[in-house]
């Protein structure tokens, strides 16, 4: 197993690397910004370094600071987390020639996931379903860009290569508006990412966000941890999420959870990873692979009864997966409610001093968070302060655990989205199952 771990992340995923690091009887180093003194793993890891300020682009994200870090404590290996540098290929590259293990993939796999073209050229290749479009970038020659658009049929949608976060993409519904658009696209693609490729899919008008969780150890072996269903979502950003997705064709399911564990083994994938697709009319489209753990991953935890990020370390440590796919047995239902320190009506961050905070229990009931009464919020980060995950046998089980526990829970001191939650799992549509990528959008909508 791996020695000593130094975790390159803050909040709640860096408490929940913690837990995995003590449990395995790993030495654990957090580091943390002068913004952040008051974190609460910093106390229970076995210690700790200030990196820099605030701003995250002196802290979190700088480089250097980070790896200075891990050869002053004498870590052995790096966790990057969610966000930060958790896909930064160069970072990978120099945690790796700096002698510690990156835990995660190979930097070359990253850069492969992080192009969108490289990355639906290598599904297309595993033959992973993407949605149809360009066969690699959009030709700058306008004619040649206007015959893709026309087979492909509109409406459509330019993308950045190198885009993310939800940024970088433009709907064209009509022939008319696909030269002007692709223009601007690329020229802002080549202002926030520094990339001006853009390549061009058919536009799906209602899909759903259902993704899949695999597990692969770079030595031939991989599995899929099934399924998640993430289109309750707010400006590309997820809200609450579910495993499994409800209402799943079987045949496709099943087909498509094959084909990504096959693409795992043919790109020999290292670590935990996510295969995001679209889902439209019992079918599943390929957008993007996140190479990293991913902020929803305790849903799928839940229903495998499998440690994710305790994983990720053997995998790193150099072993094989412990487990095969008959191992892996879906049980019950899960439910992820993402809580935010931020306005429940303008979505404004709200950060500030929480007086109190009470965490709900109970069967079947799981609270990630670093809060605790007293803790102040910093400004500078995502708004993210913890997440309410329920299991049930089945979805109602976990719906009526998630309306209790959301009814207990107490966040005094700053304002949060709890309220929304606690709509959200009494409305109709979304307690019936299966909504798509529009319904929160529009149900917010609705009630201005
Ligand atoms: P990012 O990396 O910026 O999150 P994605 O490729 O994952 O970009 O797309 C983000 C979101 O944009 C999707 O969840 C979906 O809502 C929308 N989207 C992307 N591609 C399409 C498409 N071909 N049709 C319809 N919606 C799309």
């Amino acid at each position: 197993m791996l020695e000593k771990v130094l975790i390159a992340n803050r909040g709640e995923i860096a408490l929940r690397i913690l837990r995995a690091c003590k449990e395995l009887g790993i030495k654990t180093v957090a580091v943390y910004s002068k913004a952040d003194k008051e974190l609460m793993h910093l106390g229970l890891a076995d210690e700790s370094v200030c990196i820099g300020p605030g701003p995250a682009n002196l802290s979190y994200l700088h480089i250097p600071a980070i790896i200075a870090a891990a050869e002053v404590t004498g870590a052995t290996a790096i966790h990057p987390g969610y966000g930060f540098l958790a896909e930064n290929a160069d970072f990978a590259e120099q945690v790796e020639k700096s002698g510690f293990a990156f835990i995660g993939p190979t930097a070359e796999t990253i850069r492969l996931m992080g192009d969108k073209v490289s990355a639906k050229h290598a599904m297309i290749a595993t033959g992973v379903p993407t949605v149809p479009g360009s066969d690699g970038p959009l030709p700058e020659d306008e004619e040649e860009a206007l015959r893709i658009g026309r087979e492909v049929g509109y409406p459509v949608i330019i993308k950045a290569a190198g885009g993310g976060g939800g940024r970088g993409m433009r709907v064209v519904h009509k022939e008319e508006d696909l030269i002007a658009s692709a223009k601007l696209t690329r020229t802002e693609a080549g202002a926030a990412f520094g990339n001006p490729m853009v390549y061009l899919e058919k536009f799906l008008t209602n899909p759903r966000h259902v993704e899949v969780q695999v597990l692969s150890d770079g030595q031939g072996q991989a599995i899929h941890l099934g399924d998640r269903d993430c289109s309750l979502q707010r400006r590309h950003q997820k809200v609450l999420e579910e495993a499994p997705a409800p209402g799943i064709d079987e045949a496709a399911r099943e087909e498509v959870l094959a084909r990504c564990v096959k693409a795992c083994i043919e790109i020999g994938y290292r670590g935990a990873g996510t295969f995001e697709f679209l889902y439209e009319n019992g079918r599943f489209y390929f957008i993007e692979m996140n190479t990293r753990v991913q902020v929803e991953h305790p849903v799928s935890e839940m229903v495998t009864g499998i440690d994710i990020v305790k994983e990720m370390l053997s995998i790193a440590a150099g072993n094989k997966l412990s487990f095969t796919q008959d191992d892996v047995v879906i049980r019950g239902h899960s439910l992820e409610c993402r809580i935010n320190a931020e306005d429940p009506k303008s979505f404004i961050p709200s950060p500030g001093t929480v007086k109190h905070f009470h965490a709900p229990g109970g069967n079947g009931v799981r609270v990630d968070s670093h809060l605790y009464s007293g803790y102040a919020v910093p400004p500078n980060y995502d708004s993210l302060i913890g997440k309410l995950i329920t299991w049930g046998k089945d979805r109602d089980e976990a719906m009526a655990r998630m309306r209790n526990a959301l009814d207990e829970i107490i966040v005094d001191g700053i304002k949060t989205n709890i309220a929304l939650h606690r709509d959200l799992v009494r409305d109709e549509g979304f307690c019936k199952g299966g909504v798509n990528i529009h319904y929160l959008e529009h149900k917010l909508a609705g009630q201005k």
